[in-house]
């Protein structure tokens, strides 16, 4: 399959088959196309990108999760590189801000496919059977897992700490991820400060939602500095809502997505180990 993507990201793969703009000049075999899209505010150009490979290709269709796909078992290196993997999708919460509920409906287990990124928007919604098993497979892989779709601060127990220790215990263990998207998040991260203590400071971190509706610079500012001033036991990332492009926004964002840009010299860390680029599939 011929997969043509509106934007490229660094999850997104790069074989012979992937492509990023209109179809290129040399033969390609006669194979589906499919564009895929994933913020809305590409959609425009996904249009856009069919309607150019539509005229030399018969079967192309346009999706992906900015056009409300729901997302079928999970396929590593399709849509995005082997590194990620999605065992489940979907969520059993309802936030007003987050497109998942409405695009996958509630939570569904997928089979369990290789990969170290785990992008699941919910995975701590999932059955213990189901976990247990995903932590089975990220032992077992060569680089070590990180959590980018966020692990729900409403749903942690002790023996999910118990399997991110194991985890750590193999070296088998990047980065933690966990949401701060309204102001009751912030109790919860001081009340999982301490269970996620054993964890290195440079290896936790809180997505902070910036740029939705009703928002402004100044409370975006103040929530991400509640974060990291209040020493709630995880660095800040901006997340900037998908529909705001504004460029003070994005500023704001870019700067408080990389520790080394607000972390004071005394309290840096592991900074090897963070990564800008991450993209959440939600936040969990
Ligand atoms: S923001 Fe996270 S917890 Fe809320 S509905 Fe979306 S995936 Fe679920």
């Amino acid at each position: 399959m011929i997969r043509v993507f509106a934007r490229k990201t660094k999850w997104t793969p790069t074989d012979e088959l992937a492509f990023y703009d209109e179809p290129p000049l040399f033969d390609l075999p006669d194979l589906p196309v499919r564009v895929n899209c994933v913020f809305t505010r590409d959609k425009e150009r996904a249009i856009k990108l069919s309607k150019a490979w539509s005229r030399r290709f018969k079967d192309v269709l346009c999706g992906g999760p900015a056009f409300d796909d729901a997302g079928g078992e999970y396929i590593p290196g399709r849509f995005l590189t082997k590194a990620v993997t999605i065992t489940s999708r979907g969520c059993y919460k309802n936030c007003p801000w987050c497109y998942v509920p409405r695009r996958e409906g509630k939570i569904r287990e997928l089979t369990i496919r290789d990969g170290w990124v785990v992008q699941d928007n919910n995975l701590l919604a999932c059955s213990r059977k189901h976990i247990e098993k995903v932590f089975e497979m990220l032992s077992m892989q060569p680089i070590p897992a990180s959590f980018p779709g966020g692990l729900d601060l409403d749903l942690v127990e002790p023996w999910n700490i118990d399997l991110l220790r194991e985890l750590q215990k193999q070296h088998k263990l990047a980065t933690i991820w966990v949401a701060f998207d309204t102001e009751q998040s912030l109790d919860k991260l001081s009340r999982a400060k301490e269970m996620f203590g054993g964890f290195n400071i440079g290896r936790r971190f809180a997505y902070v939602l910036i740029g939705y509706k009703d928002d402004t610079l100044d409370r975006a500012k103040s929530r991400l500095e509640r974060v990291y001033e209040g020493e709630r036991g995880f660095l800040p990332f901006a997340m900037l809502h998908d529909q705001n492009t504004d460029y003070e926004w994005k500023k704001l964002q870019t700067k408080w997505c990389r520790p080394a840009a607000y972390r004071k010299p005394s309290t840096s860390g592991n900074e090897s180990i963070i990564n800008s680029k991450y993209s959440r599939a939600s936040c969990g």
